[in-house]
């Protein structure tokens, strides 16, 4: 396999920042490394319909320690991508598996709705049994190493942000596009050839549609790096099927406390479920955490998500601190957020950031 990569696209990766935090990624991009999708695709997996869904877990850890060994020996180019088997059941038809069984009473994201999408029932996120988008274009406004970016805007979402900017999308105020994993697939390769740097699955949120976003990856033929666009707010077990198939996490983590998180998206425990996929995307794939400044949270949100960064994953993710909040859909409702931040809030969290010694960027 040949790993084709655009002459001229590469130019901000080679800052030293993006050097030592996305080595991989960086690789991935100028056609030197296979995508984790891609070796998942040739590591053998045998199942078949009369295996319990325990043991396809239990199987599914195991390849995982799998794919792990294979990536590792692939980057020290002990290995070539194209010695390994094609043609079988493989890891990632078992991920997809997995998730159209999870789907039959759904636990992909921490709201545990328990509903079953292929029965048409609809959870917090209101995604059925059909792959929805609103729009699918090449991003040229994502951070520098990340444009030009073929970037999927999924429909529904499993928070409720009352400020959000995509609300179009993510509330469904859309009916959205229904695309098929084939057809995406298709897509993802005309957009790698026009120079897209990656795949960037957006929303709304990705997980409700984690099922054809793995089929897609499954027909993708094109080595292309694969961006997770996501509030984090998945099950261990999500983190688990994201683990072989997405390179970057490219992570929001907004909230420094559930209460503010409760208040303004409507999900419980938020600390705890977005500090633990947290950890888990650094110790799997490369990261970008996203944080934008709320008006009047730089005490209760901004400054504990920076000491939580700096204390677990510091050198291990680059920060984009974010300023461009502006009140959308229900935030007239708050007062705190029914405003823009002013550039005081934001040179208090830039100061912060520079005082923890974190990679950042704004
Ligand atoms: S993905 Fe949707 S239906 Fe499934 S648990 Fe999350 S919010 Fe509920």
């Amino acid at each position: 396999m040949r790993y084709f990569a655009r002459p001229g696209a590469i130019d901000a990766l080679d800052a030293p920042l993006i050097r030592k935090i996305f080595p991989r990624y960086r690789k991935i991009v100028q056609g030197r490394l296979p995508a984790a999708f891609q070796i998942a695709k040739r590591i053998e997996a045998e199942f078949d319909g009369r295996t319990d869904v325990e043991s396809l877990w239990d199987m599914h850890g195991k390849l995982a320690n799998i794919f792990h060994e294979t990536r590792k020996r692939i980057d020290a180019g002990e290995m070539e991508l194209d010695s390994l088997k094609t043609g079988g059941k493989s890891l990632l038809d078992l991920k997809l598996l997995l998730v159209e069984k999870v789907m039959e009473d759904c636990r992909l994201c921490e709201r545990r709705c328990g509903v079953n999408r292929w029965a048409g029932e609809l959870g917090a996120c209101r995604v059925g049994s059909r792959c929805l988008i609103s729009s699918e274009f090449m991003h040229m406004g994502e951070e520098p190493y990340i444009s030009p970016s073929h970037t999927v805007f999924f429909m529904g979402c499993s928070f409720h942000c009352q400020f959000c900017q995509n609300w179009m999308i993510s509330q469904w105020y859309e009916k959205g596009t229904e695309v098929e994993g084939k057809h995406l697939a298709e897509i993802i390769g005309k957009r790698k050839k026009e120079g897209a740097r990656n795949v960037n699955f957006v929303g709304g949120e990705p997980t409700p549609q984690l099922f054809w976003i793995l089929e897609a990856l499954k027909h993708c033929d094109a080595n292309i790096a694969a961006i997770w666009n996501s509030n984090m707010y998945m099950t261990e077990r999500t983190m688990g099927i994201l683990d072989g198939a997405v390179d970057m996490y490219l992570s929001d983590f907004k909230y420094g406390n559930d209460a503010c998180a409760f208040r303004l998206s409507k999900v419980k425990r938020y600390f705890e479920v977005c500090s633990r996929n947290h950890l888990a995307a650094a110790d799997r794939a490369e990261v970008t955490v996203r944080h934008l400044v709320l008006p009047g949270h730089i005490e209760c949100c901004t400054k504990p998500v920076l000491e939580w960064i700096a204390g677990n994953i510091k050198d291990r993710c680059l920060v984009n601190l974010m300023d461009q909040y502006y009140p959308c859909w229900r935030a007239r409702l708050y007062p705190d957020i029914n405003r823009g931040i002013t550039a005081e809030e934001f040179e208090a969290a830039v100061s912060f950031a520079s005082r923890l010694g974190l990679n950042f960027i704004t």
